[in-house]
């Protein structure tokens, strides 16, 4: 190997000898020991970038070098060929190479628009070269130097000229950064162009050696990745597109491993800090609960119980979430696992996010356990002092086995004799403290196991990240006899059919959901609308029926009392707001109207859908659109093909972005360079196996030196993120 071979890359590009594109190469030693601060200056330092650039580029996140450099293209173009002025033909887009013969510049004296015009010539002939509106060019152009033009000849008013779309000054070593080769398109904004993101990209990558490279060479080479330089530089200026894939891809998972393993790192941490009483084996009363239940478990619910035993075995608090589709069936798994405190003894509580769910939940697990002989209670803010003070008392005490209730529960300071295990309904609706101060250690410095539960329809390996610290049950299989609920887009002037539909099925004794839209900003509005809507049907297309109104702001007992009703079936119809979001449950319900649909998400609307086709019969869900808007009937149309909650998920993210989805979350983790959660799904997974390797399973397991910049990376990229993260 020679010394100017060392460590350059090759473009195997068919263009004219003496240009090549970017005309890069990797440093020539072999040095290890790098000043990694270089990567930290500011960007200041590059020239070209003086403070209002600085400033352009700092509102697109990039402050540092080593910003700039994993500010990766999204594509690159691919390259096009040099051809000789006497082969241009009209129309067709090309690259000139040739030399500035003169230059001037005009205006049109119609709309005054400033022209540039050059004439420029190679070996076969000369063309007058056009710029319109850039007459600064015109110094650049005075030395003839010779250039790179990307454009096309077209006629006008029986003149020819070579329209330029972009240029580029050729320098003594011929080299070519915006034309010739893969050129790489950055995400840019109005003020900050692709050609300067370019440039200054180009001036920094040289740089790129002093990148540390946290993985190691056994896992380079196993998967086949470049070193760290070679993939930034390569991910900007590759020799083919599969390089260029390649080394972004290998970037990508380089973020993805220092996220997971920060997160995996800090949760052993945590285990080996935190201690619970491992519960014995299932016992008699889990065991009469499967029995009394009508139904057979389905495989998911199997899987899931399965796992949460092999957890509650173990001397360390479970942490878990069991996510699953609504309808999958989580009530009967969270049922599972209380008793199986219970039944040792212990206690477990159940918290959901507001008064509807938690009544709802009480209802069905005391009708169900009571049997048992479970002792289950109910607390939740609207209950008289007396009665709140009375289960709370019985908490105490340990008289009250299953405590189900809402954000009352720590608001009262309720205490447990032996609370051993913690379900959180809808977990992402508490907030970090409410759900810290459900799951403290006990005086005896023991943890409750805690099952966290989700109908969030977000991919696996998503809650893997999102829920870094919590292993994942999924349900991903629903039990049998659930119709898919039959989908129809209702536009104006065809009201009148649905509403007689839906009298028809509440003629049979089916009930109706009525959903009132969305109002986000106004908890008041929202009353209003849902109390016009439930006067207007009163009078009107349901006049004669039995309607009950829900809606947030409403007093809790009358809330309650409608929900009642409506579960008892002592109401035929209820209107309300998204209360009924999540978690409800009367099987009886076959039909939803949904009015103002196009202000809910995709799975928003899914989570509504899902109240309805419980009971095995068919059932209907009815969505009003009131707008011409053809995206919003795009994607409504959407949601009526489809009964996939992931799959909706994945729309709603396409069109919201990620982190609309995530929310706070999601800006917890923090942007993410280079991979996306979305997209790089496979990766992560991958990244997720190999961080679980790297970290072993407990603290004493420690890597082994091998991975010591990896860690270090992991620590210092993601740590202070994953801590935020965690708190789940
Ligand atoms: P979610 O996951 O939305 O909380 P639920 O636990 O409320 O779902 O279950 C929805 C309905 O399905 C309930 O009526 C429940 O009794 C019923 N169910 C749960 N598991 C099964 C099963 N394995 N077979 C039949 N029905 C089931
Ligand atoms: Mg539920």
């Amino acid at each position: 190997m020679t010394g100017t071979e060392r460590g350059s890359l090759h473009y195997p590009l068919g263009h004219a000898p003496g240009v090549s594109p970017a005309g890069l190469e990797l440093p020539t030693t072999s040095k290890t020991s790098l000043d990694p601060t270089r990567l930290d200056r500011s960007l200041l330092e590059l020239r070209g970038v003086g403070k209002t650039t600085q400033r352009r580029l700092q509102a697109i996140g990039l402050v540092t070098v080593g910003d700039l450099l994993l500010h990766l293209p999204f594509r690159h173009e691919s390259p096009s060929d040099i051809r000789s002025i006497a082969s241009l033909a009209v129309g067709e887009e090309t690259v000139l190479r040739a030399r500035v013969l003169s230059v001037a510049s005009r205006e049109t004296t119609r709309r005054r628009v400033k022209v540039l015009e050059a004439l420029v010539s190679d070996e076969t002939g000369s063309v007058l070269a056009v710029w319109y509106n850039q007459p600064y060019l015109e110094a650049a152009f005075h030395d003839r130097p010779e250039v790179l033009l990307k454009g096309a000849l077209v006629r006008q008013r029986g003149a020819t000229h070579f329209l330029v779309r972009r240029h580029e000054i050729l320098s003594d070593s011929g080299e070519s950064l915006h034309i010739l080769g893969l050129v790489p398109v950055y995400p840019s904004t109005a003020d900050l162009s692709v050609r300067t993101l370019r440039n200054l990209v180009h001036e920094a990558v040289p740089r790129a050696r002093d990148l540390v490279d946290p993985l190691p060479a056994r896992m380079l080479s196993e998967r086949r990745y470049p070193g760290k330089a070679e993939a930034v530089l390569v991910s900007h200026f590759p020799g083919t597109q599969g390089e260029a894939r390649r080394a972004r891809d290998r970037l990508a998972f380089e973020e993805l491993l220092l996220l997971q393993t920060a997160i995996l790192r800090r949760r052993f941490r945590q285990e080996s800090a935190r201690a619970a009483r491992p519960l014995h084996p299932a016992g008699d009363l889990t065991r009469r609960y499967l029995h009394s239940l009508p139904f057979q478990p389905t495989n998911a619910q199997r899987r899931a119980i399965a796992e949460i035993d092999a957890d509650l075995g173990r001397p360390i608090p479970m942490r878990r979430l069991l996510h699953g589709d609504v309808g999958s069936g989580k009530t009967m798994v969270a049922t599972y696992t209380v008793l199986r405190a219970i039944e040792q003894g212990g206690q477990a509580v159940l918290m959901a996010p507001t008064e509807v769910l938690a009544d709802q939940h009480y209802l069905e697990l005391s009708r169900r356990l009571e049997p048992l002989g479970v002792d289950v209670r109910l607390l939740k803010g609207s209950q008289p002092t007396g009665e709140k003070r009375a289960v709370a008392d019985a908490a105490a005490t340990g008289r009250a086995a299953l405590i189900v209730g809402t954000h009352a529960l720590i608001q009262e300071g309720v205490r447990f004799h032996e609370l051993r295990v913690a379900v959180v309904d809808e977990q992402h609706r508490f907030g970090v403290r409410q759900r810290d101060a459900m799951l403290a250690a006990d005086t005896q410095g023991l943890w409750p196991h805690s099952l966290h539960m989700s109908a969030t329809p977000i991919p696996r390996t998503l809650s893997l990240t999102l829920y870094g610290d919590l292993d994942v049950s999924t349900l991903d299989e629903m039990p049998p006899g659930r119709t898919p609920v039959t989908t129809r887009l209702v536009f104006p002037g065809s009201e009148d059919k649905m509403w007689s539909f839906v009298r028809q099925q509440l003629d049979q004794g089916r009930q109706a959901y009525v959903v009132c839209p969305l109002i986000e900003e106004s908890d008041s509005l929202e009353a209003v609308s849902a109390r016009q809507m439930y006067v207007c049907l009163a009078d009107g297309e349901l006049a004669g029926y039995r309607l009950r109104l829900l809606y947030g702001s409403l007093r809790p007992a009358e809330k309650a009392e409608a929900m009642a009703d409506y579960s008892a079936g002592r109401a035929d119809a209820l209107v309300s707001t998204t209360v009924i979001e999540v978690g409800v449950d009367v099987p009886n319900a076959t039909v939803m109207v949904i009015m103002g649909a196009r202000r809910f998400g995709l799975s928003q609307l899914h989570q509504l859908r899902g109240r309805v086709g419980r009971g095995g019969g068919a059932a209907y869900c009815f969505v009003m659109i009131d707008t011409e808007d053809e995206t919003v009937q795009e994607r409504m149309a959407i949601f009526a093909r489809t009964n996939d909650g992931f799959a909706l998920a994945e729309a709603d993210l396409a069109a919201r972005g990620e982190g609309q989805l995530f929310g706070e979350r999601q800006s917890g983790i923090g942007d993410l360079q280079v991979a996306s959660l979305l997209r790089d799904r496979r990766l992560l997974e991958q990244a997720r196996a190999t961080a679980a390797q790297i970290c072993g399973r407990t603290d004493t397991d420690l890597p082994g030196p091998l991975y010591r910049l990896l860690l270090e990376a992991a620590e210092e990229r993601f740590a202070a993120k994953v801590d935020w993260v965690d708190r789940v």
